[in-house]
């Protein structure tokens, strides 16, 4: 049973705490960038230390009352707000936004958890190096919620997702207790790996308060070209045939549709489309190549040998850094674009690679049995992760099909899961999908989940309400 924020409870943190540490209970806190969720309004906590997280949660330990991390907002599940239950500490980790120290030597960075991922990004660079997770909410994203989510962006295909830029944390249990794992080494096999099991745990285990994250050799040269492909399947095998040309020189593969280029048309004219007539599919691709190699070089010669074979119909390579720019506008206002058309389900989803052509098919061919809809699939194609989301026709609304909504989402993920697929391929749980976890997630995994969250979080305080229903 957890409490809610006392005057008590307050009284006791503002005698431990500097007063710097208490923040209005600003609007920015409550909401998410979905609108599904309004968050409880509780005691704004900005702790400038890891020892001040400690107290926080010591604190929230004895008394039995809900702490919700919070980072910068963007998450797309609703973990980050707690609209109902006992009144929450808001933890979040704006004033810890350090770079404590990088090793260019060893590619290696320790940062603060409030660190934001272009700034990150950006202290890479002047090392000559980078910092490889990028994802279009890079502004306001910080890499204590990035690790949560265990997010994934553009570059998966090439660098790995969050977890794969990580190599020690530093987090605070749920009890106060720090536990110092900012290990920087690249072997360590010392018993059950802490650190994976706090990345994509949503704040259900714990505050991850800082991270030494993972930096690789900046490529030489890089370029962005668009390929018009006849179908997902052709798609599937242009991947195919880039992995035989460029190894692993491709940071990107995403696969664009005509639906999206047209919503793009519709509600962001500015932004400038790749073809005059918006094709069926098409897909945007980045490479990046090492030693003295040029990447435009490779890349006209690979679409010369994708024409050859009859996988791509046209396209157009970046001719500049900046039209690499105008290329990558295209994919990231894309959720732009569906969110000023407003969907009625979406759906991030991943299914094994080869499997992508039939699940568009079955899932588009289910869809129009239960009503006449608009889909807009697109997204990271290379690492087999879609954005499947499903809209009105022009002239109707999403609050028209409020009822056919769950209908949708069950559709969707009951293939998703016959196909040996995931209902979340790089969002999270949060507060979204926490009865599709306890509907497609193995037991054992569930049983052995609710186990580790008892043993952790006994009083259960840690975000409650996300990922996991405990029973
Ligand atoms: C425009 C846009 C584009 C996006 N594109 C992508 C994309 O391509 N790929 C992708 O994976 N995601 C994407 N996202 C989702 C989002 O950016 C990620 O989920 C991000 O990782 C969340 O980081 P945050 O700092 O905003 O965390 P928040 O939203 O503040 O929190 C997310 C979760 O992490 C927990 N948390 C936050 N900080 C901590 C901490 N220090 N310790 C423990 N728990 C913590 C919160 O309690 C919550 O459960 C996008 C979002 C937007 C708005």
């Amino acid at each position: 049973m957890l409490n809610g924020v006392t005057a008590e409870l307050e009284t006791t943190l503002r005698a431990a705490l500097p007063d710097q540490t208490f923040r209005a209970t600003d609007a920015k806190y409550l909401e998410e960038p979905r609108g599904r969720w309004a968050g409880q309004g509780g005691l704004v906590l900005a702790p400038a230390t890891t020892a001040d997280v400690s107290t926080i949660l010591r604190h929230a330990h004895a008394a039995r009352v809900p702490v919700v991390p919070y980072g910068g907002g963007t998450g797309l599940v609703g973990g980050q707000v707690q609209a109902e239950g006992a009144t929450p500490i808001i933890l979040t980790l704006e004033r810890m936004t350090a770079i404590r120290d990088v090793y260019p030597s060893e590619n290696v960075m320790v940062v603060e958890a409030g660190a934001i991922l272009a700034n990150v990004q950006e202290t890479a660079a002047g090392h000559d190096r980078l910092f490889a997770l990028s994802l279009a909410s890079e502004g306001s994203a910080r890499i204590g919620g990035l690790l949560s989510t265990n997010a994934g962006g553009i570059n998966v295909l090439r660098y790995g997702n969050a977890r794969d830029q990580v190599l020690g944390l530093e987090v605070v249990l749920p009890d106060g207790t720090i536990w110092n794992g900012l290990s920087r080494l690249r072997k360590d096999n010392t018993g059950y790996d802490l650190r994976n099991l706090m990345i994509g745990a949503e704040g259900t285990l714990g505050v991850i308060t800082a991270a030494a994250l993972k930096l690789h050799p900046r490529p030489h040269d890089e370029t962005a070209a668009f390929f018009v492909t006849q179908s997902p399947a052709t798609a599937l095998e242009l991947l195919s045939l880039a992995g035989k040309h460029f190894g692993n020189s491709v940071s990107a593969f995403e696969l664009i549709s005509k639906q999206g280029l047209e919503f793009l048309a519709a509600t962001l004219p500015d932004v400038r489309r790749p073809f005059s007539e918006n094709p069926d599919w098409c897909v945007l691709m980045d490479v990046g190549v090492m030693g003295d190699q040029f990447a435009n070089d490779q890349i006209e010669a690979f679409f010369v040998a994708a024409a050859e074979r009859g996988l791509v119909t046209d396209g157009q390579t970046a001719q500049s850094q900046s039209q690499r720019a105008e290329f990558w506008a295209v994919r990231e206002n894309i959720p732009e674009g569906n969110r000023r058309i407003g969907s009625i389900s979406s759906h991030d989803i991943s299914v094994p690679l080869s499997v992508i052509p039939e699940f568009i098919a079955r899932g588009n061919a289910a869809i129009a049995k239960v009503g006449d809809f608009r889909i807009n699939c697109f997204g990271h194609m290379g690492d087999g992760n879609l954005h499947y989301n499903v809209f009105p026709q022009d002239g109707f609304s999403r609050d028209d099909y409020l009822s056919e909504r769950d209908e949708i989402k069950r559709v969707v993920h009951d293939l998703v899961h016959k196909l040996g697929g995931s209902v979340s391929a790089e969002h999270g749980i949060g507060r979204l999908k926490v009865d599709d976890l306890e509907r497609y997630g193995d037991p054992a995994k569930l049983a052995a989940m609710r186990a580790i969250k008892t043993a952790l979080d006994p009083n259960g305080i840690m975000n409650p309400g996300a990922v996991l229903r405990v029973v």
